[in-house]
């Protein structure tokens, strides 16, 4: 028999629009599953018009939720307090709710850190690029920052890209380099696809030639359906190492409920959760 959800069951949601392709709740309730907590996870479409509206219902009856396209930066000025990250990315994806205080965090930048740890790489110094100048890639670039990567943003428009830059060097005091999509070379150790090109109508193609490829120990694509996309099949031949978008969907999941726990997960659970989710269990 499934789960029985009573009165008492605390409820979760991630909210956006569209949003019913969301693999949230699958990955939170076998988290909530493992953990034996009354807890349930759903899936919530939420149009922007309706956003303010929604928060009251969501304060008065959920204890938290994450938050998706396109409510990331909207969702901001609805909020009573926000964390430190939350702050510096200028977004947020997970919000706690205390007391009918609604507080934002952004675990996007652990997830994608955690998810690289398996692959004992190097950062220092070493040449990471970022394709594409949304909210993703002000998280990667400013986490790529941080572990000592040089990075650089290359973008298709200029404005978002040296908006970034100038949030980045302004918080850290490092540099970092903005150039066009068009103008990419082959001379980086990591590459980054933070663009939608490879997903849905866009499947067929890549966000940068297959020369960028060249020199790469890394290609990471943030996507995760299809996987792998057209760039780490190519990367694939040119024998760079490669991740798809799923194990940091799934980190910034963890720690979500980390917050919401207020107590760190057994890496037993998270190792059979994703282990399960990663063969299709
Ligand atoms: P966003 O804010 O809309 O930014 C998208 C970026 O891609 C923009 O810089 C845009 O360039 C560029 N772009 C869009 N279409 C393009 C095209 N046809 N050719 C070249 N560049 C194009 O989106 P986001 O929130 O950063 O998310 C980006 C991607 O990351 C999405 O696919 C999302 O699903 C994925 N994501 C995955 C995870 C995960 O956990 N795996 C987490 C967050 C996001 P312009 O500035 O020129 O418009």
């Amino acid at each position: 028999m499934g789960k029985i959800v009573t009165g008492k069951t605390k409820l979760y949601a991630v909210i956006g629009d569209p949003i019913s392709h969301s693999l949230s709740p699958q990955i939170h309730n076998r988290l909530f599953a493992e953990l034996k907590t009354d807890r349930m996870y759903v899936s919530l479409r939420i149009p922007s018009e309706e956003l303010k509206s929604s928060v009251e219902l969501l304060r008065n009856n959920f204890h938290g939720f994450n938050v998706t396209i396109p409510h990331k930066e909207a969702i901001i000025p609805l909020l009573d307090e926000l964390d430190e990250r939350a702050k510096i990315y200028g977004a947020v994806n997970t919000v706690k709710i205390e007391k009918g205080r609604l507080k934002g965090y952004n675990t996007d930048g652990y997830g994608f850190i955690k998810s690289l740890d398996s692959l004992d790489l190097k950062y220092h110094n070493k040449k990471a690029l970022v394709l594409g100048a949304g909210g993703a890639a002000r998280v990667i670039a400013y986490e790529l920052v941080l572990k000592g990567c040089i990075v650089t943003i290359a973008n298709r428009s200029e404005g978002k890209a040296l908006c970034i830059k100038g949030d980045i060097e302004r918080a850290t005091g490092i540099e970092i380099n903005v150039i066009s999509l068009s103008d990419v070379q082959d001379k980086y150790d990591f590459i980054v696809n933070t663009t939608p090109v490879g997903m849905s109508a866009m499947a067929d193609r890549m966000p940068v030639g297959e020369h960028v490829l060249n020199k790469a120990e890394l290609v990471y694509d943030l996507i995760y359906n299809p996987s792998p996309t057209k760039l780490l099949k190519m990367a694939e031949r040119y024998n760079c190492r490669t991740e798809d978008g799923f194990s940091m969907l799934f980190y910034q999941a963890v720690k979500a409920q980390e917050i919401w726990l207020e107590n760190s997960i057994k890496k037993s659970i998270i190792s059979s959760v994703l282990s399960a989710m990663m063969v299709g269990d």
